[in-house]
């Protein structure tokens, strides 16, 4: 009997070890493990951060995982990708335009809820903030009653001394995201392969190095996931909205404690999954049905790719197949419509 008592005992012991042992190991889980999630979103930048000339994205970078076939929405738009992004559902769903994005946001969250919702759903006390060049984003995207710290201002640099200032005045917030525009601009105004696009992506860079900088000085990217993308890119000649590759493909670049070093992600990864990516890092779910975004596999240490729950929009899959076959064909009939 004593020996029976004793095995019991140790085997006890032994189960306890082990758990405690796997209780420590939750420490390098990724869910939950983030106090802040930045999203610095670089307008009509595509994937041309992988240029050699993007120094500062590539000293952030080096040690993080970076997709550069990220998926834009079948409408390469601000509007539909920034509204995506932030809030996990395709455009197919939300049907936010730029027009219904600068206009007013009763139209999509009625519906569907941005991912500062969400959190805020969760700890109402989190600190939140929207710093943006276009003030669209602030209008139709984020919720004014949830108390997020909204600000639009540009040019660029204005941005960017706002989120400096922001950050230096002490505040700790959960989520930010900012939207900086020159570069859409430079693409507009000369296109992509132009030495004034190349220009502005230089000093998107810069400022890209700044804010990181800034994060680092005040103690938040210790426990901070920081992500930088592009709602989608611009075709040589200037201009998106179409399927080229130039348009539709775009980067998500992700730097954290528990990210993949020198990670590239798995396939099917879209724009909207970055509203996966962050919900998940702070430990929250998602709570609208709607929501098609998944954690890509080979972006956090601990994570195998989530299944996208394709199921819940039909459509999104089918058209959204559709356009990447189209884009992968060579967009052949793009001078018909
Ligand atoms: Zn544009």
């Amino acid at each position: 009997m004593k020996k029976i008592i004793a095995l019991l005992l140790t085997l006890t012991m032994l189960m306890t070890v082990c758990v405690t042992g796997s209780a420590d190991g939750q420490n390098e889980n990724t869910y939950g493990a983030y106090k802040h999630v930045f999203i610095i979103g670089i307008d009509g930048a595509g994937t041309f951060f992988e240029k050699d000339y993007m120094t500062e994205f590539h000293r952030i970078f080096d040690n993080g995982t970076v997709k550069y076939g990220a998926r834009t929405e079948t409408k390469t738009d601000s509007g539909p990708n920034w509204t995506s992004i932030l809030t996990g559902v395709s455009y197919f769903k939300h049907g936010a335009e730029n027009g219904v994005v600068s206009g007013t946001q009763e139209r999509v969250f009625k519906k569907y809820p941005s991912i500062f919702s969400v959190v805020h759903d969760a700890m109402p006390d989190a600190e939140l903030a929207s710093i943006v060049n276009w003030g669209a984003v602030n209008i139709g995207i984020v919720e004014d009653e949830i108390g997020v710290t909204e600000i639009s201002i540009g040019p660029d640099d204005a941005t960017v001394e706002a989120i400096v200032n922001y950050f230096n005045e002490g505040h700790s917030p959960a989520l930010f995201f900012t939207q900086l525009d020159e570069v859409d601009a430079a693409g507009h105004g000369f296109g992509s392969s132009s030495a004034e696009y190349e220009k502005a992506m230089k000093e998107a860079d810069e400022r890209i190095g700044i804010i990181y900088d800034c994060l680092e000085e005040n103690g938040l990217l210790e426990d901070g996931l920081f992500i930088v993308t592009a709602d989608h890119g611009h075709k040589e000649t200037g201009g998106h909205g179409r399927f080229s590759k130039l348009e539709s493909y775009s980067t998500i670049a992700v730097a954290g404690k528990t990210v993949v070093s020198g990670g590239s992600m798995d396939n099917d990864v879209k724009l909207r999954d970055i509203a996966a990516i962050s919900l998940y890092a702070l430990g929250v779910e998602p709570t609208e049905w709607s929501f098609t975004a998944r954690v890509p596999g080979n972006l956090f240490k601990d994570v195998s790719g989530q299944a996208r729950p394709y199921y819940r929009d039909i459509t999104d899959f089918i058209c959204g197949g559709i356009m990447w076959i189209y884009t992968n064909l060579g967009h052949p009939l793009d001078e018909f419509f």
